[in-house]
């Protein structure tokens, strides 16, 4: 078996059979990447505290045609500050499951590693006042469109047309991002139900600015934007829905 490197984040971690561990890691290379841990919970073992969630590790293994084996685990980064600060491990540990749902095995280009190293170095700042909900929702808007099911923010994904910045809006998950009242009422009409059946979600324009800049600033800046922690709520509650929507098995 062929031996390869990698380095990258904890993403996942759970126990498998007697004493081993299995460790999904998101890597800047490879993406996504499993990897069963012999023995990783022996008292003995030589992976210690390296494999826990969040860690930033460099991995040896061996490449085979199941599960890749660990050979070495090393530590790079741990995060304790991170750590000690129970919402923003939280936060964090919310973000790792995003990105587990999300990406599949071999599946998470580098952007996707970037973009979680900036949000722990965020979260690790010891930052005054940090502010949680706007680095939450740029994370995962940020991600979902790396990963090319982003709403459409900018056009009403419905007619095409470009929307101004006062008018009313929706979400429309199966549209796939906001759409115009035109549009909205077309559906509805089509469909024949309630709105909210078919995911139709009113988005005051001040939430889809929020969104647009969400996903223009960089993450750093967000949290030191003035958006209302009322309409970051809802902002994350709709993109859990939409994101939610786009998970379900076709
Ligand atoms: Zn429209």
């Amino acid at each position: 078996m062929a031996l390869a490197k990698a380095t990258g984040f904890v993403i996942r971690a759970f126990d498998y059979q007697e004493s081993s561990r299995i460790v999904t890691l998101l890597s800047s290379r490879l993406g996504k990447i499993s990897l069963l841990a012999k023995g990783a919970r022996k008292i003995e073992s030589q992976f210690g505290a390296t494999l826990d969630l969040l860690n930033l590790i460099e991995v040896v293994f061996y490449e085979g045609k199941g599960l890749k084996l660990l050979k070495e685990a090393t530590l790079i980064e741990g995060y304790p500050g991170l750590k000690r600060d129970y919402d923003r491990l939280e936060a964090a540990l919310q973000a790792a499951r995003v990105l587990n749902l999300l990406l599949r095995e071999g599946q998470g280009e580098g952007r996707a590693f970037r973009l979680f190293r900036e949000f722990l170095q965020e979260l690790a700042s010891a930052r005054e006042g940090l502010r949680l909900g706007p680095l939450r929702l740029g994370f995962k808007l940020k991600l979902i469109d790396y990963l090319g099911f982003g709403p459409e923010l900018e056009a009403c994904a419905s007619c095409g047309r470009p929307l101004a910045r006062d008018e009313p809006l929706w979400l429309s998950h199966q549209a796939g991002g906001l759409v115009c009242a035109d549009c909205r009422a077309a559906r509805v009409q089509a469909q024949g139900r309630a709105q909210t059946e078919i995911g139709l979600r009113e988005v005051a324009p001040p939430l889809a600015q929020a969104w647009r800049a969400s996903l223009r600033f960089p993450l750093g800046r967000l949290s030191r934007l003035s958006l209302p922690d009322e309409l970051i709520k809802v902002g994350e509650g709709l993109l859990d829905e939409f994101i939610a929507y786009h998970l379900q098995p076709i």
